[in-house]
Order: C-alpha cells, then sequence, then structure tokens
C-alpha cells in the first residue's frame, strides 16, 4: 500500500469545537429525512474510497456497521461526519477514515484473531468483528467497555469479547493474534503485545505524545519490520504504559 495515498494527516482527536452549536433547526425540518444508510454510503465515498482505501473486506465493513449506534444520543446527526466524536470520560471514537486505514493496515481476514486495546464505543471491534473470527479488546475505563459491550451485544456481534482492564498487556490467553490495533497512544510499543503477535502478524498502533506516528509493525523470522504510515493524534494509552516509560521508539 503506497503511503502516497495516505497524503492527509487524520487527525484522531479528542476535541471536536462546536459541535453542540452547529445544528441548523428550522432548514432540518423543511428537507426530507436523510436516512442512516445513504449517510454512511456517502461517508464511505466520500471520505473512505476517495482517499485511498482499497481493501473491499475493509469498504464493506465500513458500509456495513451502524455508526450512529455506538455515540450518545446528542451526537447521532454527526455519526457520519469526517471527524472524531466524545464518547464520555475524556475519550472519543475515531474518525471514520482513521479507522478504516487501521484495519486496512492491519491486513486481516475471515480465519484470523485479533486483539484491540482501546474497546472506546466497540465501534473499531464491530467493523473487525464484520472481517475476522474472533475480535477481543480491553478497555481500561470500566463505564465505556460496559457500554460497548451493550451496543455490540444489541447488535448481535457474538465473535466479539470485551474484557475491561489495562490492555499494556495485551491479552495472553488467546494469543497469539494476528493482528493487534491500538488506539490509544503509548510512547512505547508495549513489550507484551510485540510478543502476542504471530509470526507475520502485524500491529497498528500510534506511538508517540501529542502527534503520534502510526507504524505498521510486522512480525518476521528476522525480527520485528516497521513501516511508518501517517500522522494522528490519538488519545494517550493510560496504566501500565505511563509507568513505562521509555519514549525510544
Ligand atoms: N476504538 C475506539 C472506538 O472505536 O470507539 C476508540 C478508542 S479511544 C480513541 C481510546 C480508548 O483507549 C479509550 O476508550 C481509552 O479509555 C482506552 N485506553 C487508554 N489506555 C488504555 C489501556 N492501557 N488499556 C485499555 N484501554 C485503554
Amino acid at each position: 500500500m503506497p503511503e502516497s495515498r495516505y497524503s492527509i494527516l487524520a487527525i484522531a482527536t479528542i476535541i471536536v469545537v462546536g459541535l453542540g452549536g452547529s445544528h441548523c433547526g428550522a432548514s432540518d425540518e423543511e428537507q426530507p429525512p436523510v436516512s442512516f444508510e445513504s449517510r454512511r454510503m456517502e461517508m464511505v465515498e466520500n471520505q473512505i474510497v476517495r482517499r485511498g482505501v482499497q481493501d473491499s473486506a475493509v469498504i464493506d465493513a465500513m458500509r456495513t456497521v451502524p455508526r450512529h449506534r455506538f455515540v450518545e444520543d446528542k451526537y447521532v446527526k454527526e455519526a457520519y461526519g469526517d471527524h472524531p466524536l466524545p464518547i464520555g470520560e475524556g475519550q472519543t471514537i475515531s474518525q471514520p477514515f482513521v479507522v478504516a486505514a487501521m484495519t486496512e493496515a492491519l491486513g486481516v481476514g475471515p480465519k484470523d484473531t485479533v486483539l484491540e486495546v482501546g474497546t472506546g464505543s466497540g465501534y473499531q471491534a464491530a467493523v473487525l468483528a464484520e472481517i475476522v473470527n474472533q475480535v477481543y479488546t480491553i478497555e481500561i475505563i470500566a463505564d465505556l467497555g460496559k457500554a460497548a459491550e451493550r451496543v455490540l451485544n444489541e447488535l448481535e456481534y457474538k465473535n466479539v469479547h470485551v474484557k475491561i482492564g489495562d490492555g499494556y498487556q495485551g491479552w495472553p490467553e488467546h494469543a497469539p493474534f494476528h493482528g493487534i490495533i491500538v488506539t490509544a497512544a503509548p510512547d512505547h510499543v508495549p513489550q507484551p503485545l510485540t510478543d502476542q503477535l504471530a509470526m507475520w502478524g502485524r500491529m497498528v498502533i500510534p506511538v508517540g505524545r501529542d502527534l503520534q506516528s502510526l507504524l505498521v509493525l510486522t512480525k518476521t523470522p528476522e525480527g520485528i519490520k516497521r513501516e511508518e504510515k501517517f500522522g494522528v493524534r490519538f488519545v494517550p494509552m493510560t496504566g501500565e504504559a505511563l509507568q513505562n516509560d521509555d519514549s525510544g521508539q
């Protein structure tokens, strides 16, 4: 996948300024309602396909998962917008393009098992669940993890398993993983996650402080191959990641 396809600076950030004030009530009422499905199709065309995501399984998954179910009621109208949204507890659901690009970079398929660190709303887990065999996802904030699990159950994603805890140590009972996706940023790659990658498995992880690099790490017989994708801005990884700060990567 040539890097130039992702030439924009993708921002999976927290702060969405002025969301509450952007509605225009009168004209909304005059227009015929646009269905969530048609907003989703538009989102995929304009934000995902047009920006270079090509993997048909990823595109299909983004067309299928009802993103509006993973946001708070007050943001439902913004669910298919080209930006992240708050999900409570100071956390966010990532921009749709970032979800799609990270999923494509993971390079996983129907037989694979994936670990996600940072369940958040559960949306990324649902996108993965459309593509792979099993998804194990860990969330450190209990209320978020429980809410995500509830929505995933309502939508009958039976192949997603949510755990409340610190994802720094991974989920060794279900390792090795063909893919590991990390949606909160540590300032170094946690060694336990590298250890839990299957041979030729990939980890997609934002690394750094403030503005981060999205790294794709592949486990090969010769060691870990490292590729840098583009700049992103994720919430910091908390828990053990903050104690094991070595800033070296
Ligand atoms: N993937 C999510 C989604 O689809 O909504 C978005 C994730 S949000 C950008 C990052 C999440 O990582 C937050 O919910 C945060 O609480 C969680 N997080 C931060 N540090 C963590 C850790 N050490 N272990 C597990 N989750 C963590």
